[in-house]
């Protein structure tokens, strides 16, 4: 088996281990294809965002079933294609002991506080493990777990028909929100600072779509409301925007999901949260929402087309990964093709 170990900020190498026997945790074996990379991936490789050392990146990755451990019993057969949902109950916390999974208190996230995707073979409890339709290419399943993720910020602030969302995004996950919302008949109003996803979310029928650098947003927000403001509001924590800004879209009352992790050091503005008696929650995965996701993404009601910067092969991994600024995979991928 070959992986790509992440061993300190800007540090990847190449390593050979031994094959891995399956176990009754981790019952199936899956021969990864493809790996895509985002900004999170990068500011894990470049040291921005603070992770655990050595680590295998990458979440995202479809592959083919190349072994399982108990074959008649098992729902998935040989040489079916998976999408891999890359989180991992403990088993052990209260939540899991009452079969709760999704809301496990000690989540392992593979890619992150766990050994990740960019390797050739994984062994993975089945439950990681959803077959892809044979109607949805490898390309675009990758994408469904940003659309789990969507989703379960769209069920946790329970948006009724006809409510202007405002979605705060530097990242393709704000295009993929917006389209949720438009699906399920709400009015997105997203705000990025990068222009060509702006560019990208109009041409995808997002009517709204506001410039951090070049609009006043809280004025087009109020005349896209008729001053009403918004009462749902998406906060993706990876937005190079303050949150201070961000309040002054809400409405009084309003509920704001705050959804993955935060990059970028700041302040949080509480006298703004309890002047205008916000309710705030947060998201960071997409547990329980891969069986919509993949029907949602099958059935075109999200385009994940253009949404892949370049495709690269495994073994040049490392150089890819030094020519990339800071700045790159913000509004696309990488994918890497593992053969
Ligand atoms: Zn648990």
């Amino acid at each position: 088996m070959k992986l790509w170990k992440l061993t300190a900020p800007h540090t990847i190498s190449l390593e050979q281990s031994e094959p891995t026997s399956l176990t009754e945790q981790n019952n199936i074996k899956i021969r990864i294809e493809q790996v895509l990379l985002g900004k999170y991936d990068l500011a894990l490789y470049n040291g921005v965002a603070k992770g655990k050392y050595p680590v295998v990146l990458g979440k995202n990755a479809v592959g083919v079933v190349s072994e399982t451990l108990n074959e008649h019993e098992s729902p998935f057969q040989k040489m079916n294609r998976v999408v891999v949902e890359p989180f991992i109950p403990c088993g052990q916390c209260p939540q899991c002991l009452e079969g709760s999974f999704t809301k496990c208190a000690n989540l392992l996230e593979l890619g992150y506080n766990e050994d990740g995707m960019l390797r050739d073979f994984v062994d993975l409890p089945e439950g990681c493990c959803h077959k892809i339709p044979d109607i949805l290419s490898d390309e675009k399943a990758l994408f469904v777990p940003y659309v789990a993720f969507c989703l379960n910020i769209l069920d946790s602030l329970d948006i009724p028909k006809g409510t202007h969302v405002a979605v705060f995004s530097s990242s393709k996950i704000g295009i993929i929100a917006s389209q949720l919302l438009k699906y399920y008949q709400c009015v997105p109003i997203f705000v990025s600072n990068d222009e060509e996803a702006l560019k990208a979310a109009k041409e995808l029928g997002i009517f709204y779509a506001f410039n951090t650098e070049t609009d006043d947003v809280k004025h087009e927000v109020l005349v896209a409301t008729g001053g009403r403001l918004c009462d749902k509001v998406i906060y993706f924590a990876n937005s190079l925007y303050s949150i201070k800004d961000v309040l002054d879209c809400c409405a009084f009352n309003a509920s704001i999901c705050i959804g993955g992790y935060n990059t970028v050091a700041g302040n949080f503005p509480i006298t703004k949260i309890t002047q205008k008696h916000l309710n705030i929650s947060g998201i960071y995965n997409g547990c329980g929402n891969y069986p919509s996701a993949i029907n949602l993404v099958a059935t075109n009601k999200v385009n994940v087309e253009n949404l892949i910067e370049k495709t690269i092969s495994f073994d040049n991994l490392d150089q890819e990964l030094q020519s990339l600024e800071s700045t790159d995979l913000g509004y696309k991928s990488l994918l890497v093709k593992v053969d």
